[in-house]
């Protein structure tokens, strides 16, 4: 078995109501592969209607799944946590074909993105209200927590596995049933996905995938239904915005996972090859397309030159090519309009001044690979600084002072992931309090963990996936008032 065995010809279709179909349309689209933009599969393209169904099927499972036993939801997990690390090297393939990312990486996201199955799993049994005396000792009063009832998952390309597993396992626990859509670019994993969770015995319809070209048409024609109960979403914050107003008329609740410009912060006293490890594994993670991604680099004066200097050493000896071949480090970016979109970045950066001390500029083709940056002596204010780059391109910056520092980190319309180099606990606990960002990473460079509450603050959204908080997003709670005996 390799990675597109787990996906054979007649599972590239729509997963409705526990079944395989083709589109109503009959139409399929192109799943590339950004290595040499080959087709690797066609897989079938859902329109309205079959969305519509899919809901159908999802509405009609939702009060016997909120039914099911609690352990019952959980063992489904547990099964599927299992099938899933079985299945591991394919699952990574896979990934690795569609997306472009390293084998290793793929196996490290297939590990991460499992966890949350293992996690909910546990999670299924732990759900409880509360039963209090009221202050007065009038009344007694009692909190049920409930579904919410069908859900609508939207889903980016770059973590096809762990941004499906974060919601579909809190949603399986909690007892909602779901219709996904997969990013167009990356629909493959979703559905192998879908496969095992069919094998580890979901009832059908609790889970309905429709991979489709034309999501904007899909998510008006699902939000405009008051069957659909909630939202949840990840990825950029211009299509996060489209779906807030969209779930205006049904009120449907919503979880936003939207767009970064997380700051890596080196301060003087930082332990420099712990900075210098960390930064290469919070800008190279994903070829640097994760929204946790360091995007700008703000480094102390007085070791800014050496800092630079030793991740662009680090940066110029990975090896890029293609995501499966041995001894890569870097695969290929998404896309031709991503590489565009980071050089130039990149020449606006020199532009104003920069000095490259690592890349700069993308290999010839075939395949959309850009080297590994770095840039030092970057204008505060150049473009590269405003924006997500996406790509694996280090901007550093210098600062002075740690009020400056904090000043320029909170000065972005983002808020998801901050990361700080210090050997100072004080000034640590100042920073974990004044820096504006749903995270702080103290001293790593890796702060996903399925037990931790990961999300955002200001334009990067909010709703919390993992962690104890991660099922409250799927659970409303009704209060019962009750007379004192
Ligand atoms: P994107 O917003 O272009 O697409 C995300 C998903 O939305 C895709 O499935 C796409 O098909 C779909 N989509 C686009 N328009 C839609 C519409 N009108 N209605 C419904 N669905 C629609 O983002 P992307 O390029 O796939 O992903 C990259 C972005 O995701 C970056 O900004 C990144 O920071 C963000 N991201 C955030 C997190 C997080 O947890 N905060 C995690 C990963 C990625």
């Amino acid at each position: 078995m390799s990675g597109l065995d787990l996906v054979p010809e007649g599972k590239r279709g729509l997963f409705i109501a526990g079944d395989w179909r083709e589109a109503e349309s009959g139409e399929r689209f192109a799943v590339h592969d950004p290595a040499d933009g080959s087709v690797l599969a066609r897989v079938a393209d859902a329109g309205v209607t079959d969305a519509l169904e899919a809901l159908d099927a999802a509405a009609a499972a939702q009060a016997d799944w909120a039914r099911t036993a609690p352990r019952e939801r959980g063992e489904i997990l547990r099964r599927a946590f299992e099938l899933i690390s079985a299945r591991a090297d394919d699952f990574a393939e896979l990934m690795s074909l569609e997306m472009g990312k390293t084998v290793a990486e793929a196996k490290g996201e297939v590990t991460y993105g499992n966890e949350f199955f293992r996690w909910f799993s546990e999670e299924a049994v732990r759900i409880h209200g509360r039963w209090m005396n009221n202050p007065a000792g009038t009344s007694r009063l009692l909190t049920i927590k409930k579904p919410v009832g069908p859900c609508f998952f939207v889903t980016p390309w770059n973590f096809p596995l762990a941004m499906g597993t974060r919601k579909i396992g809190p949603a399986i626990a909690a007892g909602c049933t779901m219709v996904v859509k997969p990013a167009e670019l990356t629909p493959l994993t979703m559905l192998a996905l879908a496969d095992v969770l069919s094998e580890a015995g979901l009832p059908a319809g609790v889970l309905n995938v429709v991979p489709t070209s034309r999501s904007a048409d899909m998510s008006k024609a699902l939000m405009a239904d008051d069957r659909l109960r909630k939202v949840s979403f990840t990825g950029s914050t211009a299509v996060g915005k489209i779906l807030v107003k969209q779930s205006a008329d049904q009120l449907q609740r919503m979880s936003m996972e939207l767009g970064g410009n997380a700051p890596f912060l080196v301060f003087e006293d930082a332990d420099l090859d712990a900075a210098v490890e960390g930064a290469m594994i919070a800008k190279m993670r994903n070829m640097g397309e994760a929204c946790t991604a360091a995007n700008r680099f703000l480094v102390h004066v007085d070791v800014a030159e050496e800092f630079g200097a030793r991740l662009g050493e680090r940066m110029g000896a990975l090896k890029v090519g293609r995501g499966q071949d041995p001894g890569v480090d870097v695969g290929p970016l998404i896309e031709e309009k991503a590489v565009e979109a980071v050089h130039q970045l990149v020449t606006d950066a020199v532009h104003d001044g920069a000095r490259v001390v690592a890349g700069g500029s993308a290999p010839d083709g075939p395949g959309y690979f850009y080297a590994p940056t770095v840039l030092l002596d970057v204008h505060p204010e150049s473009e590269i600084n405003t924006q997500e780059i996406f790509g694996p391109v280090a901007p550093i910056t210098t600062f002075t002072s740690e009020e400056e520092a904090v000043r320029r980190a909170n000065d972005t319309e983002y808020g998801l992931a901050s990361y700080v180099y210090t050997r100072d606990l004080a000034r640590t606990i100042r920073l974990a309090e004044t820096l504006e960002y749903g995270m702080v990473g103290v001293n790593t460079g890796l702060i996903s963990n399925p037990a931790a509450p990961f999300g955002g603050v200001k334009a990067s959204g909010f709703g919390r996936e993992g962690g104890f908080e991660g099922i409250e997003e799927y659970l409303d709670t009704t209060y019962v008032a009750l007379p004192a005996p």
